[in-house]
């Protein structure tokens, strides 16, 4: 179920502070707090309050008000860490490396020589498929 808290997912848990955290951000619709096993210095994870798994199944408010705050976030972790750049990630299913099935953007600190990396092997296509495939995507 969509929107209401459940009882047995950690981050609905941590967003009700039933599980401790180390917040750093929140309002109605968002809670942000740090990784616990972070990438980095300074880790960062923002998440809905309302129970969703994946980024689609927010509604319009909701999406815009977590969009917003990790707009925010982003640089107060970096001067907090003394960090350069960052990465903002989101994983939808367990194929694309979700383990937690709560929606979570996580904020990645990173700096020059960090050796984090984050090159994925690229493919190849064609300008046919290419036209073919965005085609089928923008079809109402
Ligand atoms: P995923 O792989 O699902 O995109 O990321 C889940 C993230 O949640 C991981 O980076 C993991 O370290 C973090 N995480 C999982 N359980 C907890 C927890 O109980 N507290 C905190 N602070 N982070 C957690
Ligand atoms: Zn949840």
């Amino acid at each position: 179920v969509a929107g209401a808290a459940q009882p047995d997912c950690v981050f609905c848990r941590i967003a009700a502070g039933q599980i401790p955290s180390s917040r750093v951000y929140e309002d109605d619709r968002v809670f942000a707090f740090l990784d616990i096993s972070p990438l980095a210095r300074g880790h960062t994870l923002v998440i809905p309050k309302s129970h969703a798994v994946r980024f689609d199944e927010l509604d319009a408010d909701t999406a815009a008000a977590l969009a917003e705050a990790v707009r925010q976030l982003a640089p107060r972790v970096i001067t907090a860490v003394g960090g350069d750049d960052y990465n903002i990630l989101n994983n939808n299913g367990a194929s694309a490396g979700q383990v937690v099935r709560h929606v979570h953007v996580h904020i990645i600190p990173r700096r020059e020589g960090d050796g984090l990396g984050y090159r994925w092997n690229a493919g190849k296509a064609t300008p046919e498929e290419l036209a073919d495939l965005a085609a089928r995507i923008a079809k109402p």
